[in-house]
């Protein structure tokens, strides 16, 4: 996709990414604004997302977002990132639609493509790798790396995880050519957690439970704990990679309570069991090794129904 040749030469740009707001789709919409503004010097730019956690406030465009989702016109170029399904980009399903040119860029396997035009690569690392790709040089500037430095940084756990290729080191390669700290990125944004945050991880870990002779490990947060520590959904974040770290585990299985006996699911997996299947029988998607999705029922009965569709895969992957 040439990204500044289906955008034309717009007067008012709409962004936004996906609910709940990762590092990814953080990077990727803070990015995107920073550079079209060095494209676009006199278009209205607007960004549109859920409240994104204070740690990436140091992006250009922080200060900037919206999170009513209310405009009264219509856009002329309206961009959702990072965003697997429409349903994913919430209350700005409406501004996408209705807009003059919508155009997707994203990296979900299970992302069958929507908007006028879209570009979806499901080999790369992240969205905000993507983006380096389409992003031409002369608009390029220190905000813009750091931003998206910051989205790849989180989805390949700090360029470590599977999805971590050559591709990916060569967008950084462009990337760190500019003048930021990026280690202090990673650690202020990705390491580094709050008392609560740490709290939250060793209360999972010690309730987890090992299931399916030990290939499977799951752990929760139900609603009385959430408001015991004052949680947010972004205080989870890294639980899920903490227990699958756990030796011999093939499929880590994390979720918490986001209203009665419905939960918010997320699951890592180490490769034989395909998570963005498991999670599309219930309406979600993903990754193949990294995929969400809500369920409904007790952490029991969530279980059950998740286990089904896992010990399938197993099963098919040791024959
Ligand atoms: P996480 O477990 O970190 O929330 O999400 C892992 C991956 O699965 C992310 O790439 C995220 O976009 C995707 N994902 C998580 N929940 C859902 C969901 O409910 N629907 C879809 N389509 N994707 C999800
Ligand atoms: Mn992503």
């Amino acid at each position: 996709m040439n990204l500044l040749k289906e955008a034309g030469s717009p007067k008012t740009i709409g962004i936004t990414g996906h609910i709940r707001p990762d590092g990814d789709c953080v990077g990727a919409v803070f990015g995107t604004y920073a550079y079209l503004k060095n494209v676009y010097k006199d278009a209205d730019i607007r960004l549109f997302l859920e409240q994104p956690p204070a740690i990436y406030s140091f992006l250009k465009g922080y200060d900037k977002v919206d999170t009513t989702f209310a405009y009264p016109g219509q856009f002329d170029v309206f961009i959702a990132l990072d965003s697997a399904d429409i349903g994913r980009i919430g209350d700005a399903d409406k501004l996408f639609l209705g807009a003059k040119k919508s155009i997707l860029i994203d990296h979900h396997i299970s992302n069958n493509g929507f908007g006028d035009v879209f570009c979806v690569e499901p080999e790369a690392s992240s969205t905000c790798e993507i983006l380096t790709r389409l992003f031409e040089d002369e608009y390029m500037d220190v905000d813009v790396a750091k931003a998206l430095y910051t989205g790849i940084a989180h989805d390949t756990g700090v360029f470590r995880y599977s999805c971590t290729g050559p591709d990916t080191f060569a967008a950084l390669q462009k990337l760190v050519a500019y003048d930021f700290d990026g280690s202090k990125i990673t650690d202020e944004t990705f390491y580094q957690k709050t008392y609560v945050q740490n709290q939250l991880l060793g209360r999972t870990l010690l309730e987890s439970i090992l299931f399916m002779d030990g290939r499977c490990i799951a752990g929760y947060i139900d609603r009385k704990a959430m408001e015991f520590y004052e949680a947010e959904s972004s205080d989870f974040e890294g639980i899920v990679n903490q227990l699958q770290m756990t030796k011999g585990v093939e499929v880590a299985i994390f979720m918490y309570e986001t209203g009665t006996l419905e939960f918010k699911v997320s699951m890592r997996s180490n490769g034989k069991v395909n998570v963005a299947e498991v999670s599309s029988y219930f309406g979600g998607g993903g990754h193949v090794r990294a995929a969400g999705c809500n369920m409904n029922g007790t952490f029991h009965d969530v279980l059950n129904n998740l286990s089904l569709h896992i010990e399938k895969q197993l099963e098919s992957f040791d024959q």
